[in-house]
């Protein structure tokens, strides 16, 4: 079982803000904005390359949940950021998106 996986399954305790049937949102343990929310399918698939043609629907469902934590958490300026391998930074091989926001958010970042 995945780290995200035990989450959902509540047996590690999390700040859900919000669940699908297929998706969950919780804050990150150490966040790097004041809203830093990781956004998850509940199928674990490791890393977003090794998601297929057959992964499109979940894919598109992670977006449109990340549009929807940032509405309610009050966000207009955010950003979603996927790191894919441990050179990219991946800790947590259970793809999730980071949702970042509430504060300002330089580009290219550092
Ligand atoms: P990655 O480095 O894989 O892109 O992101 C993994 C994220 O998971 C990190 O930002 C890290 O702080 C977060 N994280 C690691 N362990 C836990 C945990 O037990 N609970 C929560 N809520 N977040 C965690």
């Amino acid at each position: 079982m995945t780290l995200f996986e035990k989450i959902t399954a509540r047996q590690i305790p999390a700040k859900i803000v919000y669940e699908t049937d297929d998706i969950i949102a919780f804050r990150d343990i150490n966040p790097q904005a004041p809203t830093h929310v990781l956004v998850c399918p509940k199928l674990p698939l490791p890393k977003l390359s090794d998601a297929g043609a057959e992964h499109a629907e979940i894919l598109g469902k992670c977006l449109l949940a990340v549009a929807e934590v940032a509405r309610r958490e009050g966000l207009v300026d955010y950003r979603v950021a996927i790191n894919n391998g441990a050179g990219a930074g991946q800790s947590v091989f259970h793809l999730h998106l980071h949702l970042l926001g509430g504060r300002s958010l330089g580009w290219p970042p550092g």
